[in-house]
């Protein structure tokens, strides 16, 4: 008999969340995502919900949760900068409070747990690009510290579990994703760019746009969590997930204009506090561990992403 695993997925409702509950599904998983919808939303799962193998609970894991499941993928936690800075002391909690409490449940059903780290741990990054072994420059009492030091506490207490407890732990370390799903309004720079273009709206650059990113599409990203958490016990990570493609956030804004034919002008704006100055993974390991290679160049993944907005634009839920 073929027994379905049970996977959780914690933020299952949000941007990458839903992409991984919709890939697990086609795997033959029976999905059970748990998400407190603050940025996650039903409209990313909504074509889950008829499907028997999918449950959506609306659950804070800063609370702890006590279900039988097979696996867990740990991606709880706002991403974007204004979302996270929005509730410091929640984003702090739901990386801190909410690892402990999956990593407890881990450790009771004696099953493997990954967690969805960041880039945000290396900071404004004084090495480049960024390999693992970089510790990173952050700022502890900065706007952004909640998301980058809550962050790398949660990988603190993934070792701590792996030392302590033997528990099975994989930590990727996520560089700057896009696609369809984005949230409209979280302000992240494609999402931002890509809405602002087709409105005729001011395409907001931060800074002198000299500030560089390195963007990886979504459906790329997805293989490489799954990969990873399939990879052998001893790889726990961290492990850099991102497409090491740089660009200047001038030349994104340019490029994006251009793609979707916009009037647009460019703005400037005052740079956020602490805002990295450039941004780069080195996947020497995730090429090399997981046989992984983000495939989807920028241009192919903005033409989704951009047909995505387009359409939801122009949808009544727009
Ligand atoms: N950015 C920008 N205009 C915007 C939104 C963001 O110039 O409307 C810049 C931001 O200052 C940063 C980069 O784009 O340098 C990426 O920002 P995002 O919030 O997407 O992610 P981050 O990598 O900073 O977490």
């Amino acid at each position: 008999m073929h027994i379905r695993k049970r996977v959780l997925i914690t933020g299952g409702a949000g941007f990458l969340g839903s992409h991984l509950c919709e890939r697990l599904i086609e795997q033959g998983c029976d999905v059970i995502c748990v998400d407190n919808l603050y940025t996650g939303s039903k409209r990313n799962i909504v074509q889950l919900l008829p499907n028997p193998y999918f449950e959506l609970y609306r659950l804070d894991i800063t609370f702890p949760l006590f279900i039988e499941v097979d696996e867990i993928y740990n991606l709880a936690c706002p991403a974007s900068p204004i979302h996270y800075q929005n509730d410091p002391v929640q984003t702090t909690k739901v990386n801190v409070h909410g690892s402990i409490n999956m990593l407890g449940l881990a450790k009771r059903l004696k099953i493997k747990i990954l967690q969805a780290s960041t880039s945000e741990v290396y900071g404004d990054p004084t090495e480049h690009p960024q390999s693992e072994s970089y510790r990173g420059n952050v700022n502890c009492i900065g706007p952004r510290s909640c998301y980058d030091e809550g962050k790398r506490c949660a990988e603190t207490l993934f070792f701590d579990y792996y030392r302590q407890h033997n528990l099975m732990i994989k930590v990727a370390r996520i560089f700057n994703t896009y696609g369809p799903r984005m949230h409209l309004n979280d302000g992240r720079v494609v999402s931002n760019f890509v809405v602002q273009a087709l409105k005729g709206n001011p395409i907001t650059v931060f800074g002198d746009g000299k500030q560089t990113r390195s963007f990886c599409y979504v459906d790329d990203l997805i293989i490489g969590l799954i990969q990873l958490f399939n990879s052998p016990d001893d790889v726990t990570g961290p492990i850099n997930l991102g497409n090491p493609s740089e660009f200047t956030i001038l030349e994104l804004a340019d490029k994006i204009i251009a793609m979707t034919g916009s009037t647009s002008e460019i703005i400037f704006k005052s740079l956020p506090e602490d805002d990295p100055r450039q941004r780069r993974p080195d996947i020497t390991i995730a090429r090399k561990v997981l046989d992984w290679n983000p495939k989807v160049p920028l241009d192919e993944g903005l033409e989704k992403t951009i047909a995505y907005f387009d359409k939801l634009l122009s949808s009544p839920l727009g």
